[in-house]
């Protein structure tokens, strides 16, 4: 029999399970509060000896391994890679804002989906995440955060979560709503689904599915293009789903929760960069309360992608704003640590280690 996960256990399942053992309930919310503070049993010290050893025995936490850390480099970025109890491993990347430290969720094991600005897709989909294996990167980063930062008896480690890492969060749908609900939860971390962004390449039943969850989410749309042409060129996904569909999904979100949808729009050097592309995006996106995120690409291996020279990336907001579109450049976080989607999971599997003591 496999060790069972504790972090993935209900408040009234882990009262069982130490009922069961001849504990009080008491224990249970000890062993829960310690779980979500990243802790193994060993490190639980206010439970007796003997127990701790009982539960090495009979279970595990369920908390990934970081394997591999990396930063702060200079923009405040860490980039991490959690390996889980079956050997497979995702990456996950905090940024330490001014207001708060965002976390940058994987949800599966490599992604289906194919973009071919993403490193992430290049091995196809592994499997699924559940929602305690999600849980744990959280739990895990935020451990790391605070052994390595003086943070203040009320801050917490991860203040934001935003579901962009490796794997389409709505193709594991289920698993993701799950794990949206233990964010949640009240006993356990209790964060605000404000602070939560879930980031889809553009699901249209599944993004309408999620919004009449009624979790008041963020949703971000990667579009990427002005239109199924280009989107083509980038996204497999966009044969599937013309982006009429997607944007129709999106406008859905924000008359239902009443909250603006953030459109992801990578910049791709001489492929969706021009000003007339803007105009056209503009146009597909007017009159919705709406936010675009203009990203330049950044540079991948395996893609012929580099970014567009900075005038012509600010030529592209403009229009957008001249158009009455909001807009913000993102800066590139996390280039220089393997911000890159994928690249620093590629690069540990692989063995393409930057030589020790050598920025990477
Ligand atoms: S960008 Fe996202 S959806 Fe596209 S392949 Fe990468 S992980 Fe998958």
């Amino acid at each position: 029999m496999s060790a069972l996960p504790l972090l993935g256990m209900s408040e009234g399942e882990l009262t069982a399970f130490v009922e069961g053992m001849g504990e009080s309930a008491y224990r249970a919310r000890q062993i829960r509060a310690s779980l979500l503070k990243g802790l193994s049993f060993d490190e639980m010290t206010d439970l007796p000896k003997a127990f701790r050893g009982e539960l090495h025995r009979r279970a595990v936490t369920g908390i990934p391994r970081i394997v591999k850390a990396l930063g702060p480099d200079e923009d405040d970025t860490y980039k991490f890679l959690f390996s889980f109890k079956d050997g497979q491993a995702v990456e996950g990347v905090l940024m330490a804002y001014r207001y708060g430290n965002t976390l940058c969720v994987s949800t599966q094991v490599g992604c289906a989906m194919g973009c071919a600005f993403c490193a992430s897709g290049l091995g196809g989909k592994v499997r699924d995440l559940a929602p305690f294996e999600m849980l744990g990167e959280v739990v895990a980063a935020g451990a790391y955060v605070r052994g390595a930062r003086a943070l203040g008896p009320d801050r917490r480690p991860v203040d934001n979560v935003v579901l962009m890492g490796s794997g389409e969060p709505l193709d594991n749908f289920d698993n993701v709503v799950t794990f949206l609900k233990m964010l949640g939860d009240p006993g356990g971390l209790n964060m605000s689904m404000r602070h939560v962004s879930v980031s889809t390449c553009g699901l249209p039943g599944r993004m309408r599915a999620l919004t009449d969850t009624g979790l008041r989410v963020t949703l971000c749309v990667s579009l990427h293009a002005p239109n199924d042409g280009i989107r083509k060129r980038l996204m497999p996904v966009a044969s599937r789903y013309p982006i009429g569909e997607v944007v129709d999904a999106a406008r859905y979100h924000v008359r239902r929760t009443g909250r603006r949808v953030i459109f992801e729009y990578i910049l791709v050097k001489g492929v969706n960069d021009r000003p007339e592309h803007a105009v056209e995006l503009a146009a597909r996106l007017r009159g919705m309360q709406c936010h675009v995120n203009l990203i330049p690409c950044n540079p991948v291996d395996h893609a012929d992608f580099c970014a567009p020279a900075p005038a012509v990336t600010a030529r592209f907001e403009r229009e957008l704003k001249n158009a009455h579109i909001s807009c913000t450049r993102r800066r590139v976080l996390g280039a220089d640590i393997e911000g890159a989607c994928g690249q620093l999971k590629r690069r540990t599997v692989t063995g393409q280690e930057p030589p020790e003591g050598e920025d990477p």
